[in-house]
C-alpha cells in the first residue's frame, strides 16, 4: 500500500485526482470492449451439419423417416400393439377405419415433424363428418388418447372452428384456413413441446405448439391446456415419452391418406 504523507487538503485533492483517472481508465475499457466486435462473437459449439432435403418437404439427413411410401414397420395398431393395418399402396398410406388408429413403434418428446395428407377428391360428407382424421402429437393411451392437430376438409365445409382443419381439437383456433382442395397434396410442418411434469404427477411446464398449414402459420407457440377431448374440458395427466399417432376416424366419408412422414427429436 502506497502512504500518503501530506496534509489532509493535499491528501483529498491527490485521492480525487486518483479517483478522476480511474475513472476515465474505466470509461475507456469500456469504449475498447464496445469496439472489440471479437468480445460479442461465439465459436463453440459449433451446431452440427445437417444436409437440407433435395426440394421443400423431404426428409433433411438428420430426420427419423417415419414413412416413406413403402411399408408400415415404423408403425403399430393402438389397440394391440400388432403391425398397423393401414393400405399401402403406390407410395402412400391410407387410413382403415375397419381397424383403428395407429401410432409409431418409437416415442418422442420434443420434435419435429413433417407430414403430407390428401383429402379423396371424390370426398363425400359435411361438418365434422367430411375426411375427418388427426395427429395426436403425444399418444397417451388407446382410443384419441392425447393431443389432437385435426385434419378435415375445410376447403369448402363449414364446422366449429376449434375443431377445423389447423385447430388443436376444441383449445386452439387456427391462425388461418390454408386448406388445398380435396384431391390434392397438403402438407403440416409441427414443432412440438412435450409438457413436463413434477415427480408427483403435476404439471411443471405445458405442451407447446407451432403448426404450419402448407406453409401457412396456423398455431403460433400455442400453449395447450391439456390433453384434447370431444366432450368436456381439457386436463393434464402425466406421462413421458409417446408415440405420435394418426387417426382413424368413424366417419362415414371416404378414407384419407398419408405420405412422406419424418421426423427431427429436438
Ligand atoms: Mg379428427
Amino acid at each position: 500500500m502506497i502512504q500518503i504523507a501530506c496534509p489532509s487538503a493535499t491528501r483529498v485533492l491527490i485521492l480525487s485526482a486518483m479517483g478522476f483517472f480511474a475513472g476515465v481508465t474505466a470509461v475507456r475499457a469500456q469504449a475498447d470492449s464496445l469496439d472489440d466486435h471479437k468480445l460479442t462473437e461465439i465459436y463453440s459449439p459449433v451446431p452440427p451439419v445437417v444436409t437440407p432435403g433435395a426440394q421443400a418437404g423431404d426428409a433433411p439427413s438428420d430426420a427419423v423417416v417415419l414413412f416413406d411410401g413403402k411399408n408400415l414397420d415404423k408403425w403399430v395398431m393402438v389397440s394391440d400393439g400388432s403391425a398397423a393395418k393401414w393400405i399401402v399402396d403406390n407410395g402412400v398410406m391410407t387410413v382403415n377405419k375397419k381397424v383403428g388408429n395407429i401410432q409409431t413403434k418409437e416415442s418422442f418428446s420434443n420434435y419435429q415433424l413433417h407430414i403430407e395428407y390428401r383429402i379423396p377428391a371424390n370426398i363425400t360428407g359435411s361438418d365434422q363428418a367430411r375426411g375427418n382424421s388427426g395427429i395426436f402429437l403425444a399418444s397417451t393411451g388407446k382410443g384419441d388418447d392425447g393431443y389432437e392437430l385435426q385434419v378435415l376438409d375445410n376447403y369448402n365445409n363449414k364446422t366449429y372452428v376449434n375443431g377445423q382443419v389447423g385447430s388443436i381439437y376444441k383449445q386452439a383456433v387456427p391462425l388461418a384456413n390454408a386448406c388445398r382442395k380435396p384431391g390434392e397434396w397438403q402438407t403440416y410442418d409441427i414443432i412440438w413441446t412435450a409438457p413436463v411434469f413434477h415427480t408427483d404427477g403435476s404439471l411443471a411446464s405445458p405442451a407447446k405448439v407451432t403448426v404450419l398449414h402448407n406453409g401457412v402459420l396456423v398455431e403460433n407457440d400455442f400453449e395447450l391446456k391439456g390433453q384434447t377431448r370431444y366432450r368436456g374440458k381439457p386436463y393434464y395427466k402425466a406421462h413421458g415419452p409417446s408415440p405420435i399417432k394418426l387417426q382413424a376416424h368413424g366417419d362415414p366419408s371416404e378414407p384419407i391418406s398419408y405420405r412422406n412422414i419424418w421426423i427431427r427429436p429436438l
